[in-house]
């Protein structure tokens, strides 16, 4: 007999709330892994770079495993095709798993769960990758926020120990199942080339939490955390910030809330995956320019902040915050491309990559999304160079060649952009 712990999201095994629950009911723990082929098919590429990261995380927690006698259990296939197997090999009681709350996986869970119901098996799913969610925030006459501030203003208000407190699993690791490791398979027999990743445990970036308002919009430092990967995969606990957080710099820890909220928006208006939170942004006349779209991808559009994102984007997988806000307004606003492209394109490329928080930004740059910048806010990348990165440091590590013939005119001038911008908004609106 057995209970299944079900890793996802969740990749740690301190501070993990299904962890807990699972270790709690007094009988063997077994924790298993899928690599689900429904999302592994679709992805863009065989060299990517988050499969990576995953398979080195899953090699880490193995060591830690065997170090209490236990083993994860890592399938290849459907999740279906996984608890068929599962429930075949183990006589399973139960499977605990943390919450998630994007489309597909909501399907996927409630399909798992009349899966095992048949056979008689519990699913039990709990709240670990955010701090509040779903109904947790609502308004006073129940109705979910749509913008952020009042919603940020409530969260805090509900805030106390018993959200951030850590769940103590490592007391109860005597409760795993024993079994010798067993074998996870490697990349290439997952269909991937990508190299391994060099994976380490993070640690939480103290000094840079102390200082966050003071450096977090100078993409030329290192003066945001750097976690949103780690918080993505939970190879760190969101309690373990929100405390740190609480403790240090309120400004960081309104962060943390936007990641919240975009999440609960996600589970409320799950209609903002391809469409805009507010519909008349649906009929907005996209100018779609292919050749146009590739300068921007790859860096070359003549706008040096913006070419410097996207180089950073493609060679790291990684952009800072203030520069994705930058790239997705030249996009939306100065090209006239559909956001849906840009969020594609990131989603593509990001190791960070998370739904909610990926379709929240674009549509926040975009103007169609909840609490977004009005539209006729168009970013100027020239004084956001001046303000954000005034001696060009993070501009000409990633554009070296800025002041050589080799780099291109600007593809659209600013003003014109601008002006055209606005006309096509407002017209698509009928704002007058
Ligand atoms: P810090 O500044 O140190 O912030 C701490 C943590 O708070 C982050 O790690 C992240 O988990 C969370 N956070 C910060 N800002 C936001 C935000 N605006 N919305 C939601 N959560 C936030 N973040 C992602 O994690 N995945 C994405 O796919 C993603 N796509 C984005 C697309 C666009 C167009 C924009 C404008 C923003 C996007 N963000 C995304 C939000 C933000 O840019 C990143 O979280 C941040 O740059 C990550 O760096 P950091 O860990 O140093 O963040």
């Amino acid at each position: 007999r057995v209970n299944i712990w079900w890793l996802r999201r969740d990749l740690r095994l301190e501070d993990n709330a299904a962890l807990y629950h699972a270790l709690q009911q007094g009988i063997p723990v077994q924790p298993v892994f899928i690599f689900d082929t429904n999302i592994l098919d679709d992805l863009p590429s065989k060299d990517d770079k988050r499969v990576a990261f995953i398979h080195a995380v899953l090699l880490k927690l193995q060591e830690q495993l065997s170090n209490h006698g236990a083993s994860l259990d890592v399938f290849h296939g459907t999740p279906r095709e996984a608890f068929e197997h599962y429930s075949n090999k183990y006589k399973v009681v139960a499977v605990h798993t943390a919450n998630d709350y994007e489309p597909y996986a909501r399907e996927r869970d409630s399909e798992v769960a009349k899966l095992l119901a048949l056979k008689g098996i519990a699913f039990h799913s709990w709240k670990d990758q955010v701090i509040f969610e779903k109904e947790e925030i609502l308004k006073d006459d129940g109705r979910p926020y749509t913008v952020f501030t009042p919603y940020s203003k409530k969260w805090k208000a509900g805030l106390n120990d018993f959200y951030i407190k850590s769940y103590p699993t490592s007391s109860y690791f005597t409760h795993f199942y024993q079994q010798e490791a067993l074998a996870i398979p490697g990349l290439q027999k997952l269909g991937f080339n990508s190299d391994a990743y060099k994976f380490e445990w993070p640690k939480i970036p103290s000094a840079i939490i102390k200082n966050y308002d003071k450096t977090r919009d100078t993409p030329a430092i290192a003066g945001t955390s750097r976690l949103s990967l780690h918080l993505r995969f939970g190879t760190i606990s969101i309690r373990a910030l929100a405390r740190e957080a609480l403790r240090d710099n309120e400004t960081y820890l309104n962060e943390l809330i936007w990641r919240d909220f975009y999440q609960m928006i996600l589970w409320h208006f799950p209609h903002v995956v391809g469409h805009a939170f507010k519909p008349a942004y649906d009929h907005i006349p996209w100018r779609n320019n292919e050749k146009e779209f590739d300068a921007w991808k790859t860096g070359q559009t003549g706008y040096p902040i913006v070419d410097a994102g996207m180089r950073e984007l493609n060679t790291t997988g990684y952009m800072h915050n203030r520069v994705r806000m930058i790239v997705a307004s030249f996009l939306s606003k100065h090209l006239l491309i559909d956001w849906r492209w840009g969020e594609a394109y990131f989603a593509e490329k990001l190791m960070d990559y998370d739904l909610a928080a990926n379709n929240g930004g674009w549509q926040w740059a975009a103007g169609s999304g909840c609490d977004a910048a009005p539209y006729f806010r168009v970013f100027n990348p020239a004084l956001q160079t001046q303000k954000f990165d005034p001696k060009l440091e993070y501009v000409k590590k990633w554009v070296p060649e800025l002041d050589s013939f080799d780099y291109p005119q600007p593809i659209v001038a600013h003003d014109f952009a601008r002006k055209r911008a606005l006309e096509v908004y407002k017209k698509a609106l009928n704002e007058d």
